[in-house]
């Protein structure tokens, strides 16, 4: 069977290109389907028993061929590697421009086993400070108090002189761009200049932004996370996670801790999030459109207090929004009320067509206020100290018409 005519490589020069990358999704060699058959297997029958103790000792990166499919011999045990989830993995490299993807079954799963791999007891982590609660716990709890990892927590202000914090013993440098919920940009070049200059390890979540609106590598950051679970699967239908990276030995450890904590993703997630990954540029220019139409609807409201988007001209990083990501700020945002948290509160459970609803990315919109839902167990001190006014409200912009979701927030607005 003839393979797809096209190397990873020839799409990673030509940026103009995404909404068709987003398309060509790795194949399997198999009958020349449009779409990723799903591999239920978790056992392959080896040749002999030398193949068997062969594939059973390799620790070595499998050999991913360039056009993109996968080689029938790499398959052993599906913990270690499965033929569906490698081609979706194949095809969110091509995206992020990588060389290589390692898919998890959680986008904490795919943060905690490449932070684990890269550090060791007595080693310090530099962590901005406003990172996903999840990641935000591994930190200060598990790493910090059961593993003996020292970790600084840096505002986003601060990480400008991140060179002061460096140790001798600093591994990674871990940041979050866009941030949630206050959307906080960094300065990704920066970041990448110093961890290059110090042999440190930069890491960059980039779930909130997606390939299509920014492309961390390119701005030479080492490694790039994914919660799967939000745009890039975009229907609210699973969770998954991604590290992707240019280097092959640090994914060659990520896949050997992987391979152990078996945090894998399973065929049926992995065939789900490639059938998302068809529609991702489609889906994210309508949500870049539609979120900076509502943060401008917004920002011109009586009751609206600020608006928290990059796409507007008001934002503090709306100069480095236009360099670090050209074609949109993605589909969240968040807004602060003249009123307290029960106007806030008021205003979520008056909504009629937005979703009250954690989590993001999805192709319906949802709301949450970050003081009563997602950040309820900070106090008001820690609230104030991570930048989160108490009437804090989120927004994921879905693809319903924005004008019914502006209506929407008008009517329910009203309300208080
Ligand atoms: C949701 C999210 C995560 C965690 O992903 P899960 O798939 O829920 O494990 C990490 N980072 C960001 C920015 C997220 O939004």
């Amino acid at each position: 069977m003839e393979q797809q005519k096209w190397s990873l490589s020839t799409y990673c020069v030509a940026p103009h290109v995404a909404g068709t990358r987003t398309l060509q999704g790795a194949r399997l060699a198999d009958f020349g389907g449009l779409s990723v058959p799903i591999h239920t297997s978790s056992t392959y029958k080896v040749e002999s028993a030398e193949q068997g103790a062969v594939l059973a000792s390799r620790k070595g990166w499998p050999e991913l061929r360039k056009d993109g499919s996968v080689a029938k011999d790499e398959f052993f045990y599906s913990r270690w590697r499965n033929p569906t989830v490698a081609a979706v993995a194949a095809h969110l490299a091509a995206l992020e421009c990588a060389e290589g993807c390692l898919l998890f079954s959680t986008g904490m799963a795919a943060i905690s086993t490449s932070v684990l791999s890269a550090v060791k007891a007595r080693d310090h982590i530099i962590s901005q400070s406003s990172v996903y609660g999840g990641t935000f716990h591994l930190f200060s709890h598990y790493l910090r108090e059961s593993f003996g990892v020292e970790v600084t927590f840096v505002n986003v202000e601060d990480l400008n002189k991140v060179e002061e914090y460096v140790r001798p013993n600093t591994k990674v440098i871990y940041v979050e761009s866009p941030s949630n919920p206050t959307l906080r940009l960094v300065n990704m070049e920066h970041i990448a200049s110093v961890g290059k200059k110090h042999n440190i390890l930069t890491i960059i979540d980039s779930t909130l932004a997606t390939p299509i609106n920014q492309q961390p590598l390119k701005m030479g950051i080492d490694v790039v996370v994914h919660s799967c679970t939000k745009f890039l699967s975009g229907h609210s239908d699973l969770t998954a996670g991604a590290v992707l990276s240019n280097s092959r030995d640090f994914l060659k450890q990520v896949l050997l801790l992987q391979q152990t904590l078996g945090s894998t993703l399973s065929p049926f997630d992995a065939f789900l999030l490639a059938r998302g990954l068809k529609t991702l540029s489609l889906r994210v220019s309508h949500q870049n459109d539609a979120a900076l139409k509502i943060a401008r609807f917004l920002d011109s409201h009586p009751k609206v207090k600020l608006v928290h988007y990059p796409g507007l001209s008001s934002h503090k990083d709306f100069h480095l929004a236009q360099r670090q990501m050209p074609n949109g700020c993605g589909g969240l945002l968040s807004f602060e009320l003249l009123g307290g948290r029960e106007d806030g509160r008021k205003l979520i459970e008056h909504l009629q067509v937005i979703n009250l609803a954690v989590s993001l990315g999805s192709v319906e919109s949802l709301v949450e206020q970050a003081a009563t839902m997602t950040h309820s167990q900070l106090s008001n001190e820690d609230l104030s100290e991570a930048g989160i006014d108490e009437s804090l409200i989120r927004l994921s912009v879905g693809i319903e018409n924005v004008d019914d979701l502006i209506e929407d927030l008008r009517q329910a607005l009203e309300y208080i």
